[in-house]
């Protein structure tokens, strides 16, 4: 017999949620996760997705990745400290430092997994880190693991986080302190302040860390936003993903050598849990081979980005702050938003509506990811269904 208090706290909440109308139902994608989508035998156009430069369905990666399956088979056999690096796995490890301008980096599984990692191999309960308000659930996820301190600042806002890291500091309570940040934050698309961040963490000797998930592939010419800023120097850690721009699967750090060696004995997923497998890895080098060698799919992303932004705001659209391609489109009430991310569905616009708690309650938004695979035919066609679904609601 299995446990009646699982079943009734599942039955419970599970209900709940579907009362609240806040259940999500998944859609599954019959075609890959390209510029077009195929959901229930309709096709649509993909506002959804993370994959920025097209790269998840490139041909250029996709035989990488089968060369890779015939010579080396499809897992790494083993986690990465017992037997199962693989020489590929370094090729990728040096090609990301490379890429980053830093002395090293190492790879994990998932952009999730380097933060589970990185953040409790190098800061303990008698430590504190001074966290973005609107920074990622994997952010969050692992500062508490590190046990350190937490201490939230309203989102980039500079004059909160030096006077708390001033109170942190003169306080004397603490061994070391970090400030944590997205690079990109994913539900506006503002960017972290950075050069003012160094300056504060160079002030009171802060670690400083970046998550930049939604910044590689994007800023920086491709490099990411530390990069953008030109502080490839000052950074202490710089946090990737291999499942966005880069279009696979995985995430990497990238810093000075002695960070990586200590992650490679200290960071519990790397020791723990079997990492990349071939085709990933082989993928994910060639992805990145092609950032290296041309920005001609990071330009054509911003054309469309700026095509796409230009376009809403034509028609009246309110698409907030944004300064990198993620472009919303702030409806505000939490239902209408739903209604208005349905019918550009029955229209063929595949565009998620975000509302709280993801976001502020009011600030609901649906949420528009253009990518360099986009054609200008397919943004007309998505801006004259954005149209027809927002003269229809009276929304613009
Ligand atoms: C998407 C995202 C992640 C997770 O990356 P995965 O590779 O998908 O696990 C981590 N941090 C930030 C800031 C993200 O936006």
């Amino acid at each position: 017999m299995t446990s009646k208090k699982l079943d009734s706290f599942l039955d419970e909440n599970l209900n709940d949620l579907k009362g609240r109308g806040l259940y999500n139902v998944i859609d599954p994608l019959e075609s890959p996760n390209g510029p077009k989508i195929k959901i229930n035998g309709k096709e649509l156009i993909n506002l959804s997705s993370n994959n920025y430069l097209g790269l998840a369905t490139d041909e250029r990666l996709k035989k990488a990745a089968r060369e890779a399956v015939e010579k080396y088979g499809v897992g790494a056999g083993a986690v990465r400290t017992i037997n199962g690096t693989l020489d590929i796995h370094l090729e990728l490890e040096e090609k990301l430092a490379q890429f980053k301008y830093t002395e090293a980096a190492i790879a994990y599984q998932s952009g999730f997994n380097c933060n589970m990692a990185a953040i409790s191999a190098v800061m303990d309960k008698n430590d504190a880190i001074l966290s973005d308000e609107l920074n990622h659930a994997s952010i969050i996820d692992g500062c508490r693991l590190s046990k350190a301190k937490i201490i939230r600042f309203n989102h980039s806002d500079m004059d909160d986080l030096r006077t708390k890291a001033k109170e942190a500091t003169e306080s004397g309570l603490y061994n070391k302190i970090m400030v944590i940040t997205d690079g990109v934050f994913s539900m506006d698309g503002d960017i972290a302040k950075l050069p003012e961040i160094v300056e504060i963490a160079e002030e009171f000797d802060l670690i400083t860390y970046v998550d930049d998930a939604h910044g590689s592939g994007v800023l920086g010419k491709g490099a990411g936003t530390v990069k953008h800023f030109g502080l490839s120097d000052k950074i202490d850690f710089q946090i990737g993903t291999l499942s966005k721009a880069i279009g696979v699967v995985g995430g990497y750090v990238a810093g000075k050598q002695s960070l990586i060696d200590w992650l490679k004995v200290r960071s519990r997923p790397f020791l723990f849990s079997t990492s990349l497998t071939p085709a990933d890895i082989a993928a994910c080098i060639k992805s990145i081979e092609i950032l290296m060698e041309s920005t001609e799919l990071n330009e054509k992303l911003w054309e469309n980005a700026n095509y796409l932004k230009d376009g809403l705001k034509k028609l009246g659209f309110d698409i907030g702050e944004s300064e990198t391609p993620i472009t919303p489109c702030i409806i505000g009430d939490e239902v209408k938003t739903q209604e208005f991310s349905k019918r550009l569905n029955e229209k063929g616009v595949y565009a998620k509506s975000i509302v709280f708690p993801t976001v502020p309650r009011g600030t609901g938004r649906v949420r528009n990811m253009p990518s360099a695979a986009h054609t200008t035919e397919m943004l007309d066609e998505a801006l004259g269904i954005y149209e027809k679904a927002g003269k229809e609601m009276g929304l613009i």
